[in-house]
């Protein structure tokens, strides 16, 4: 691949013109082509594994418990009392681990496209592919948005951890993806998904406001610090069924003691409120 030259990779897309990070790269773990995308795994000097999937970062060993930790906590913290809830995509398997460790949830399906991921996963990434393991995960591999049209009223969450809009992931981007999300809710659900960031992405996150906006009565938008995300930061849209819904203040908090057995080391119910104010260009574009 061009991206990896000289001992670095450098993750070249068009989706951020101009800008490219780069790791030092002390070896390829892995290197493959699925039916769906091209799949890497890299030992880097500073971020410990890798995985790299069509040339774009997805998670490394350093910083993955930032994004993990807040698309599941953001929305399962808005919600009630989640009983059931779906992962579309979230091959890595960090995902299931975070909704694993939440207290009431009982059943946790997942639908990922591509078993290529979730194979290199459990052998390179364990401390990520080991939500896998949890009795309550039930995987299915297949395309989430075939999946969703078979679902209706199931749900009290869904939370999409997908790839960025290209390729196998482009239609989870698009509203039909987000009226099918709102068909196979219970009432009261809770959408929580992937979105670009404010700095190289604000069309991408506006484009993805409206489709949520147009089917969701209350949606929110909300960031954390990624290093290894572009421009360091990574947004999360959610949107509710019921428009009563704060996000802002979560239904359900945590003490201390509490978060620490859980493992977390990024949500906190300050860090779930402070998600949400954005800087004032941001608010403004995004009518917030
Ligand atoms: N945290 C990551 C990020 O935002 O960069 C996403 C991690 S996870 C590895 C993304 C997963 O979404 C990949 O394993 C990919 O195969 C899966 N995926 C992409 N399109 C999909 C689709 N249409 N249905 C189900 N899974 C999909």
């Amino acid at each position: 691949m061009n991206a990896l030259k000289q001992g670095w990779f450098s993750e070249i897309n068009g989706l951020w013109p101009g800008i490219a990070q780069s790791l030092e790269v002390e070896k390829i773990l892995y290197e493959g082509q699925s039916e769906y995308q091209h799949v890497l795994v890299l030992q880097t000097k500073s971020y410990g594994k890798a995985l790299v999937l069509d040339g774009i970062i997805q998670c490394t060993e350093k910083d993955e418990f930032s994004y993990q930790e807040m698309i599941s906590f953001l929305p399962l913290c808005s919600h009630p009392n989640p009983k059931t809830v779906l992962i579309v995509g979230g091959g890595d398997g960090g995902v299931a681990r975070e909704v694993a460790k939440f207290p009431g949830v009982e059943k946790i399906y997942q639908v990922e496209i591509d078993n290529k991921v979730v194979e290199v996963s459990k052998q390179f990434l364990p401390f990520m592919a080991k939500g896998f393991s949890d009795p309550k995960v039930n995987l299915h591999i297949g395309d989430g948005f075939e999946f969703m049209k078979q679902h209706s009223n199931e749900f009290d969450v869904i939370i999409t951890d997908s790839s960025d809009p290209v390729g196998p992931a482009i239609s989870l981007f698009q509203e039909p993806y987000f009226a099918l999300l709102k068909k196979a809710l219970k009432p009261n659900g809770i959408v929580c998904c992937q979105a670009g960031t404010v700095w190289s992405n604000l069309d991408q996150v506006q484009d993805t406001l409206t489709h949520c906006r147009s089917i969701f009565p209350k949606v929110a938008y909300g960031v954390s610090s990624v290093p290894t995300y572009p421009t360091g930061q990574i947004g999360y849209m959610l949107g509710s069924l019921n428009p009563e819904t704060n996000f802002n203040e979560p239904l359900k908090t945590f003490s201390e003691d509490e978060l620490d057995k859980m493992e977390l080391r990024y949500y906190s119910d300050k860090i779930h409120r402070a998600s949400f104010e954005l800087p004032r260009f941001a608010k403004k574009s995004l009518k917030l």
